[in-house]
């Protein structure tokens, strides 16, 4: 039997999805957010913050040995960026799709990147690419008592079992 795909595999996530500077200034903000509430996902946390050198850094040290990552985070600082916080089930894998791929040029239309965006040193938003990720993503952006546990009035209407 293939891999079922459904609540009984699929755990409730946070992921840390972020508008970059350039989804910011575009105007990408509603449209991206749209996106994840349209899907069924629940809010938890958002803010506008300009992030700091050290800060982005710290959220992109594993590339820290690649040439674009200079590049990468004097962009991530250029300007506001929309830190947030996505819940619900396989948040993070199916915040990935929701996104696309990195280079956008290879994101298939329908997705964040596919429909907004063109160069991959301008690829309009962030997302986190593991559980693990995402718990160290949304402690670095997000202060405790930042992120909000609440029940949505969708949920019964967008989970068939509690
Ligand atoms: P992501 O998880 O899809 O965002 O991709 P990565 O974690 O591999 O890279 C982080 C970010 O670095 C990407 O979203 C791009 O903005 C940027 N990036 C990745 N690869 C390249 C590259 O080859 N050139 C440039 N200029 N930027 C890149
Ligand atoms: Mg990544």
């Amino acid at each position: 039997e293939s891999a079922r795909l459904n609540d009984d595999t699929m755990a409730t996530e946070q992921t840390f999805i972020a508008i970059k500077p350039d989804g910011v200034q575009r105007g990408l903000v509603g449209p991206i957010i749209s996106r994840f509430e349209a899907r069924g996902y629940k809010l938890a946390a958002i803010k506008l913050m300009t992030a700091s050198t050290s800060h982005l850094e710290k959220h992109y040290e594993d590339l820290s040995d690649k040439p674009f990552f200079p590049g990468l985070v004097k962009y991530m600082a250029s300007g506001p960026i929309c830190a947030m916080v996505w819940e619900g089930r396989d948040a993070v894998k199916t915040g990935r799709t929701l996104l696309g791929a990195t280079n956008p040029l290879a994101s298939a239309p329908g997705t964040i990147r596919g429909d907004y965006a063109i160069d991959v040193g301008r690829n309009v938003c962030h997302g986190s690419d593991s559980v693990e990720n995402a718990k160290k993503e949304i402690a670095l952006w997000f202060k405790e008592g930042e992120v909000q546990s609440w029940k949505s009035a969708q949920q019964d209407w967008i989970y068939e079992k509690p």
